[in-house]
């Protein structure tokens, strides 16, 4: 159904005798004009709507803190559901108080291990923590991937700790869009702080890595020195280094050529200056002021105004990536119709140019 406002009307829903429903416009009293029969009133501001019961529940028992819930939700975002609409327009709202810590570095670096004792940390400061492993690499998810099995095994009688894994298996969509939208569910849950962590450095999980307040990128002395950290862009996304197994006689030389390459970058008095800190996980050495310098960073984000500017970007590129991946769904259709065959054969024939013959899809 079509609805034409013009201006200085108002529309409002309204019942026929025979019971149809239709939107009506008015000026002032009397009845002016009727558009078409609608069998459900749209709202007009198209921004909300009601959310279908069973999603409502399961929402409210994710807040209550029912795991199944937030388990059934998170699978249904990462598997692209129907619901998917209706179940970020539930929990949008709620979401915007957590804290989003992102932790990259290259294989074997200690991503995992780190992660473990940040939110042992964490636990101890009152804060619940939920921690998403992100595997671009891996088919599975929802299960137990990296080093989530041993993690599991700590956390297991802990309602503060959530753990999830993610994989490529069964989306539309990018990874990295899929993690945000996870993030925003746990988000919503309640937990004070997510930890997101990426399997290694490839571009994939970089983007994983936008949606993080903070980037704590983690290295170690054999994977290379700062020119490789460079290369590898990870200069652009660091918010705090650790130098992880510090036990190990080289970290002291990466420590060096960080700080002097953090020394090269343009600041004044108001910007972040990326600190360098050793770090050994597997002993919980530096763990704690790791993160202490974390807590800092947040602080900081909140007071520079960084906050806001990097959740205006995040909410950008959300719009941008639905817009993406409904266009994408489109477009993969786009042949599949009767008249998407016809051009197709016309195009064979040359009568129409792929140019013209875009033309003509976009048009639809
Ligand atoms: P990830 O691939 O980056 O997640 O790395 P893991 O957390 O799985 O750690 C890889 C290996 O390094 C494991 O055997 C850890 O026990 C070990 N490891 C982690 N931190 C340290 C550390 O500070 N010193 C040493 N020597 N080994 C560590």
């Amino acid at each position: 159904m079509f609805l034409r406002i013009v201006r200085g009307f108002s529309a409002f829903p309204a019942k026929s005798r025979s019971g149809e429903r239709f939107y009506a416009a008015r000026r002032g009293p009397s009845l002016w004009y009727t558009g078409g029969v609608a069998k459900t009133p749209r709202k007009l501001d198209g921004a909300k709507g009601e959310i279908p019961e069973r999603i409502a529940r399961l929402i409210s028992d994710m807040r209550s803190g029912k795991r199944l819930a937030l388990a059934r939700l998170i699978s249904k975002v990462e598997n692209r559901d129907e619901d998917l609409h209706e179940v970020m327009r539930g929990i949008y709202a709620l979401s915007g108080k957590a804290e989003v810590w992102g932790i990259t570095g290259p294989p074997g670096a200690g991503k995992s291990t780190m992660v473990d004792r940040l939110a042992v940390h964490l636990r101890e400061r009152g804060k619940r923590v939920a921690i998403v492993a992100v595997d671009p690499s891996s088919p599975f998810s929802g299960g137990a991937i990296l080093g989530d099995r041993i993690r599991m095994q700590r956390h297991t009688s802990d309602d503060g700790v959530f753990i999830r894994s993610l994989g490529t298996r069964g989306k539309h969509g990018g990874l990295s869009h899929a993690t945000k939208e996870v993030v925003l569910v746990l988000d919503a849950a309640g937990f004070d702080v997510i930890l997101v962590e990426t399997a290694g450095v490839g571009q994939t999980e970089l983007d994983v890595l936008k949606l993080a307040q903070t980037v704590i990128v983690t290295l170690v002395p054999e994977s290379g020195d700062s020119i490789q950290v460079m290369k590898a862009g990870l200069m652009e996304i660091a918010d705090v280094f650790a130098v992880n197994k510090a036990d190990r006689p080289e970290a002291d030389k990466l420590v060096k050529e960080l700080v002097t390459m953090v020394g090269m970058n343009d600041h004044d008095e108001n910007s972040w200056i990326i600190p360098v800190l050793k770090t050994e996980a597997v002993r919980d050495v530096g763990v704690k002021e790791l993160t202490d310098a974390i807590a800092s960073h947040q602080a900081w984000l909140t007071k520079s105004g960084h906050r806001e500017e990097k959740g205006r970007r995040f909410l950008k590129e959300e719009v941008l990536d639905i817009l993406a991946e409904r266009l994408e769904r489109t477009l993969a259709g786009a042949f599949e119709t009767r008249s998407g065959q016809e051009l197709l054969e016309q195009l064979l024939r040359r009568e129409i140019d792929p140019y013209s013959a875009a033309d003509v899809i976009s048009r639809v």
